[in-house]
């Protein structure tokens, strides 16, 4: 399976020279399967870019997975070209947290008076499922769903395709429980033995003291997750929207120091929009 990221910045875009090199987008990956099939994680407003190289590509089949409704998973998807293509086939996965359908509570942002055109009238087909806990198959991947540790719920993900294993949770806060959480045996069983672990990572230390209970968690825990469940690979993803380039790169060498310490191989970096990885 391949990998890339089209966005991977927390709650809302950003733009500036000091965010060049991870961008400024909010969370969109783009899965691409060993047969061909395409899995796109969440409308960020990084999926905008995606949307006109798909319409290039004429890639009409898309499934499209979300995380949860938050503003900066979904704020992407009026301005996701494809929508506007009649032969586009697009299938939208999502779990309906404490409403009847999951096209319902995606329909309240995109219709009057938020936005001139309305999610039920687009011109491609669309198709929802909604998911819960149970594993699914798109193509050749099986996805396995976990509960995320999150205000409102959501849900990550553990991708499957010939032994090749991605796991990715963003939006998710280690070290504090919310209401519906799992522990955090639940997520290190859940990310043993993956080749590549994203997870929230938008604090440090002291910006968290202010943020407990918001459904993020500290780049520390995010490390400690990742060498107790023995991961190859950790990408520190929902990037804090403040966190400069330069400011990134030093949590990155910092991480890098810490798995060291710990004597642990897991190899770290940051997610941005230049990150793309072959599994
Ligand atoms: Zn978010
Ligand atoms: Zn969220």
């Amino acid at each position: 399976m391949h990998i890339r990221c089209w966005g991977s910045r927390g709650q809302i875009p950003v733009s500036g020279p000091e965010y060049n090199k991870y961008g400024g987008d909010t969370t969109c990956l783009e899965i691409r399967s060993n047969c061909g099939d395409l899995i796109i994680i969440d409308a960020g407003s990084g999926i905008r870019h995606l949307g006109a190289r798909l319409l290039e590509e004429k890639k009409r089949k898309i499934n499209l997975i979300f995380t949860h409704l938050h503003l900066d998973h979904i704020l992407g998807l009026p301005f996701f070209g494809p929508v506007y293509d009649r032969r586009t086939l697009l299938t939208i996965y999502g779990c309906p947290f404490n409403i009847s359908s999951f096209q319902e509570a995606l329909h309240g942002m995109m219709q009057a008076p938020y936005f001139p055109v309305d999610l039920n009238n687009l011109p491609c087909k669309i198709h929802y499922k909604d998911i819960f806990s149970q594993s699914f198959k798109i193509g050749s991947v099986r996805i396995k769903p976990i509960l995320l540790n999150h205000p409102n719920g959501g849900l990550g993900f553990r991708l499957e395709e010939n032994g090749a294993v991605f796991v990715f949770l963003t939006d998710n806060e280690l070290g504090y429980d919310l209401p519906g959480a799992q522990p955090f045996e639940s997520y290190r069983e859940f990310c043993e033995g993956a080749d590549l672990l994203i997870h929230d990572a938008e604090f440090d230390k002291e910006e968290y003291v202010n943020y407990k209970a918001w459904g993020h968690s500290r780049f520390t825990d995010a490390i400690d997750l990742a060498v107790k469940a023995g991961v190859k690979r950790l990408g520190l993803f929902h990037i804090n929207n403040k966190r400069t380039d330069r400011q990134v790169d030093d949590m990155v060498r910092e991480s890098c120091r810490i798995i060291a310490r710990r004597g642990a191989s897991v190899a770290c970096t940051a997610i941005g929009n230049a990150f793309e990885i072959q599994l």
